[in-house]
């Protein structure tokens, strides 16, 4: 069984949307082996930072909270489509042709490098798109930016796939996996919140 790590490392130098220190992980040991005959630390972090799951509720006032959603929207057969010749918007031309069924767990490989720098030019999705996913009812997209989109005034995008009940996971890295059929786990916490780190993983041969 061959397991991708498909999560950021969390760590304070890491890359964080639009470079802001407030999205910064910081973390602080409570308690050091030498002296206290263990190792124990605390974290303070952004909900959106690294590799996380987008709960409805960080766009939709009523949304359901993240330890709320359904867990098979975060573990299952998935598919990497290869979305790396996408410039700025994907859109549904782009998504047209891939043979997107209902039920599916959909994640986009882009150009996007989000482990390097913060590009603000990132690949993202279009409303166009997202409401192509939501028609064809797919039951998750990942996508490999720390935003499913780049300012858009609204928040469509979000607003179309969480209101379709389309569990969104953001800051996936998936430059070191090829487009194709696997089985992704990437649970978020069980708490009631915006959002949640996920440690996601993609296990390869039992997709299919
Ligand atoms: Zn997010």
């Amino acid at each position: 069984m061959k397991i991708h790590d498909i999560s950021r490392e969390i760590k304070e130098g890491m890359v964080v949307w639009k470079n802001r220190d407030s999205k910064r992980p910081k973390f602080t040991v409570t308690a050091e082996y030498s002296k206290d005959h263990a190792n124990e630390s605390r974290i303070d972090m952004d909900m959106h930072t690294g590799t996380h799951a987008d709960a409805y509720f960080h766009m939709l006032k009523d949304g359901e909270k993240i330890g709320g959603i359904p867990l098979d929207r975060f573990i299952g057969k998935c598919r990497v489509l290869d979305m790396t010749r996408a410039k700025g918007m994907i859109t549904e031309k782009d998504l047209n042709g891939c043979k997107i069924k209902k039920g599916e767990i959909i994640l986009l490989k882009t150009r996007n490098r989000p482990e390097r720098e913060f590009d603000s030019e990132f690949a993202f999705v279009g409303r166009e798109a997202a409401a192509y996913l939501a028609k064809k009812k797919i039951k998750t997209l990942g996508v490999d930016s720390l935003g499913v989109e780049r300012n858009q005034a609204g928040h469509d995008t979000h607003k179309i796939l969480f209101s379709n009940g389309i569990a969104v996971i953001e800051g996936l890295e998936l430059s070191g996996v090829k487009p194709g059929d696997y089985f992704l786990v990437a649970l978020p916490l069980r708490i009631n919140a915006d959002a949640s780190p996920v440690r996601a993983v993609l296990v390869e041969g039992i997709g299919k």
